[in-house]
């Protein structure tokens, strides 16, 4: 497909990124925080994220400066990439809604913190980080540049990997045999697989 077609695609699956997270986040942050991990790396590798989903890709769909490292692919990649931004969206969306007030953008547990297995969260421990991944592959799709399109990879992975056990530990501290029998009938990522 057209590049200029992908980039506009793009900034609207971004629009509906935006309009998710803000509506979610003016809903949480009401709530104290009783516990937080790992502040500083967190802090650091959610800023990396942000060059790698944000700065990066904007950079390329706006300035001609990453132009040096486009590449092209099938007509069916690209529409690949798009379905997976759909679905990485209602993830989103299904995700925040199931966790409620539970959410928090780095590891922190809040006041009346709750414990969710309903909704997407009845298969899956890690539905967000899911639709994250969707998101980041997608975007190597639709974004045909090997700055701007791995990028979202490389930042996201980085994070992904350096939390999810620090996460789970932290539950485990928090609500103890109900989260451990909730790991031992789910998934991290994707339901029955893996
Ligand atoms: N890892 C989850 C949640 C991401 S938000 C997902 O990918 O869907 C991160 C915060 O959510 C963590 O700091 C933790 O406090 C909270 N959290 C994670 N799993 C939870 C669950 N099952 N119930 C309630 N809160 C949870």
């Amino acid at each position: 497909m057209e590049m200029r077609t992908l980039k506009i695609i793009f900034l609207i699956c971004y629009a509906f990124v935006f309009v998710i997270r803000i509506y979610y986040k003016r809903r949480t942050e009401q709530k104290v925080i009783v516990d937080a991990r790992k502040v500083t790396r967190e802090k650091g590798l959610r800023l990396l994220m942000l060059v790698g989903v944000i700065i990066l890709p904007f950079t390329y769909i706006f300035t001609p400066w990453l132009a040096i490292a486009n590449y092209t692919l099938p007509v069916w990649a690209n529409v690949l990439g798009i379905l997976m931004f759909v679905s990485s969206l209602w993830l989103l969306w299904r995700s925040h809604h199931d966790l409620g007030k539970n959410w928090s953008p780095t590891l922190q547990i809040r006041e009346e913190h709750g414990l969710v297995t309903n909704g997407v969260y009845q298969t899956v421990r890690h539905p967000m980080y899911t639709s994250l991944w969707l998101w980041v592959i997608a975007q190597g799709l639709v974004l045909t540049n090997w700055i701007a399109g791995l990028s979202g990879m490389v930042t996201f992975g980085a994070l992904y990997f350096t939390r999810v056990g620090a996460e789970e530990a932290m539950m485990l501290e928090q609500f103890g045999d109900q989260y451990q029998a909730y790991m031992q009938r789910t998934k991290r990522l994707l339901p029955y697989l893996l």
